[in-house]
């Protein structure tokens, strides 16, 4: 995600103090426990609103440590910089509806990145398939449309997503487009033409009382995930372009994906309790759906606890602050522990943070605790179009 955009229609969105409350978690351990209580592999503390594993648990002293750390920075807000403004209200509203349904491993693992050229930019993964699909539907605005989706074919996404110099490097076209038929299917089979329609049925609430916006997005196949990293994304965008608000705004959590989960892992805000577990995520073997929903589960919980602890940071403002370091900073290969290289990539709001003794370095790198030693965390390798 890069330069997260910022809808140029709307102004930015303030990010302001949310407290979150116990309901958040709450909510979300009902849904977990749908997935890992059969397995008695969960632990429930609703005392601190957080969920550990014996695969995986959130280490409040490392929170507390990066909250600290982060109360002393001035964190830049979460907003994207992307200017749909010659679309409408409902026209934006679909655009990252349709978007963040298929916006999931665009670094796979063992294959070639998606990147390429827009508009005379070099982009890569989220920016990439965002600046993309502005061109595509400024061509063709019936992309936006429901009934388009519900005929979509793989080869009109590689078509979509195509670069004139990189070629087609979106991978699985097949469940990507499965995916937005899917979308425009459910949207016909409810009557809704448009986002902005969800938004109605749910009173604009973002959980709690029926019908609310992560049950009725959880309807389509593309935002089915337990974890809702699709839809918390999908709200974050449409709360940031200024299009709509939420009356229970604090049931919005992070959108986790595996960028987050390698930084928190290395951080060591969230420690690996399986040996089993431990060994896959180094040496990138690949991890069971328990274990994928046990480690970003408890990512969800660190991000929430250490928005707690510093205070006028939202988890939103949280996860645009760690993906956009980890992304960049913390590779997988070559992070940036002791220095910067020239092309670092952060995006430029960030770089402020990462100046630490007059030298550049991943602003996370003296309370990380991998940033010393050779042998280091990836994120879980896990076949999926949560995230
Ligand atoms: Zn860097």
């Amino acid at each position: 995600m890069g330069v997260r955009r910022q809808v140029a229609t709307s102004g930015l969105a303030t990010s302001t103090r949310t407290l979150i409350p116990l309901v958040l978690s709450l909510e979300y351990l009902e849904v977990l426990e749908l997935h890992l209580r059969r397995s008695k592999q969960i632990l429930v503390d609703p005392m601190v609103g957080c969920m550990d594993s014996s695969l995986a648990v959130v280490n409040h002293e490392a929170c507390l440590r990066v909250a600290k750390q982060i109360k002393e920075w001035n964190v830049p807000a979460d907003y994207e910089d992307i200017a749909l403004d010659d679309l409408s209200c409902k026209e934006i509203g679909n655009f990252f509806l349709l978007l963040v349904s298929i916006c999931h491993q665009t670094s796979p693992t063992g294959k070639l990145l998606l990147e390429g050229i827009v508009n005379g930019k070099y982009r890569r993964g989220w920016d990439y398939l965002a600046s993309r699909l502005e061109v595509d539907v400024r061509q063709d605005r019936l992309l936006l449309r429901p009934e388009s989706w519900s005929q979509v074919t793989p080869k009109k996404v590689t078509e979509l997503f195509r670069d004139s110099q990189y070629g087609d490097r979106l991978v699985n076209v097949e469940r990507r487009s499965e995916l937005v038929r899917d979308l425009g299917k459910v949207m016909k089979e409810h009557g809704w033409n448009s986002a902005d329609d969800i938004y109605k049925v749910a009173h604009g609430r973002v959980a709690g009382e029926s019908p609310n916006l992560f049950e009725l997005l959880g309807r389509f196949k593309a935002y089915s995930d337990p974890v809702r990293k699709k839809s918390s994304f999908f709200l974050s965008l449409m709360r940031n372009s200024g299009l709509w608000q939420y009356p229970d705004e604090s049931n919005l959590g992070p959108p986790v994906d595996y960028h987050e989960v390698r930084g928190h892992l290395r951080i060591g805000t969230v420690c690996v309790a399986s040996l089993e577990l431990r060994n896959k995520l180094l040496h990138r073997k690949v991890v069971s759906l328990e274990e994928d929903l046990a480690v970003r589960g408890a990512v969800f919980n660190a991000i929430m606890l250490i928005s707690r602890a510093c205070g006028p940071c939202t988890p939103s403002q949280l996860h645009y602050l760690f993906w956009n370091v980890f992304r960049s900073c913390c590779t997988r290969e070559k992070p940036h522990c002791r220095t910067c290289p020239y092309d670092c990539d952060l995006p430029s709001q960030y770089v402020p943070l990462t100046f630490i003794d007059h030298e550049r370095r991943c602003p996370f790198s003296f309370i990380c605790t991998s940033s010393s030693v050779p042998v280091k965390y990836y994120d879980h390798v896990f076949e999926t179009d949560y995230y």
